[in-house]
């Protein structure tokens, strides 16, 4: 089969090679049977060694979506009942994650930082210290719109030491950026196939540490089926 191959002027999805395209054209499964059920293992496996996890400590939950989906399901199942939520805001994609806060009307510190510069880290330790009931933070690592590269390991290191769990946005940056997922600091990452994988758009990922999903399942459920526990 001969595919026309265009050339797309956009972030994001990625072109595909017909070999990816090919890959898909396999025989009808089941979702309920064994080989789809060990695909899904394998895969999920994966996901966790791009961004060097352990895999006794971190794993991978898998939603049919594009990247967007992932930040959804991150912010409203991970937040504790009665806590806050801090989203380090430069850029547009973190502009997105304030809107699903308010759209789930959850209680939120919206850090607003001009666009062209990284975050002050002293700032973010002063709301750290002055909001106890921070429990989550939230930031993107690179703002795809402006390029601006956040420095996570730093942010990370603030927000553990304030005993909070760190989210980051690595839809531009996952297979593309060497991450490190636990030296990085980070408790929950996500991505989406048709990034820098350059896969087919659909299917996105969420990456994060299991026994903190766990703990989750305690929280309030926001949503039925974008809920990361369930
Ligand atoms: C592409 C991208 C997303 C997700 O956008 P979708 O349009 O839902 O695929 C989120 N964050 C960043 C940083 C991105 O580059």
């Amino acid at each position: 089969m001969q595919i026309k191959r265009n050339v797309l002027l956009n972030p994001g999805p990625a072109t595909t090679t017909d070999t990816v395209k090919m890959a898909q054209i396999v025989p009808d499964i089941c979702p309920r049977e064994k080989e789809f059920v060990s695909m899904m293992k394998q895969m999920r496996k994966d996901l966790v060694r791009i961004v060097h996890g352990d895999l006794n400590k971190y794993t991978s939950v898998l939603f049919c979506g594009s990247g967007t989906i992932t930040m959804d399901v991150c912010i409203n199942s991970l937040l504790p009942k009665g806590k806050k939520i801090l989203i380090i805001n430069n850029g547009t994609y973190s502009m997105r994650a304030v809107e699903i806060c308010e759209y789930y009307n959850l209680p939120f510190v919206n850090f607003d930082c001009p666009i062209d510069e990284i975050p002050d880290l002293n700032q973010v330790e002063q709301i750290l210290k002055e909001n106890q009931d921070i429990a989550l933070v939230y930031t993107t690592h690179n703002e795809t719109g402006t390029g601006i590269l956040n420095p996570i390991k730093e942010i990370g290191f603030l927000v553990h030491k304030y005993s909070a769990v760190f989210i980051v946005d690595t839809i531009s940056t996952y297979a593309m950026k060497p991450i490190d997922i636990e030296k990085d600091n980070i408790d929950f990452c996500m991505a989406s196939g048709q990034k820098e994988l350059m896969a087919m758009t659909g299917l996105s990922f969420v990456i994060g540490n299991t026994e903190l999903i766990k703990k989750s399942a305690a929280y309030p459920k926001r949503s039925y089926y974008c809920n990361l526990y369930m």
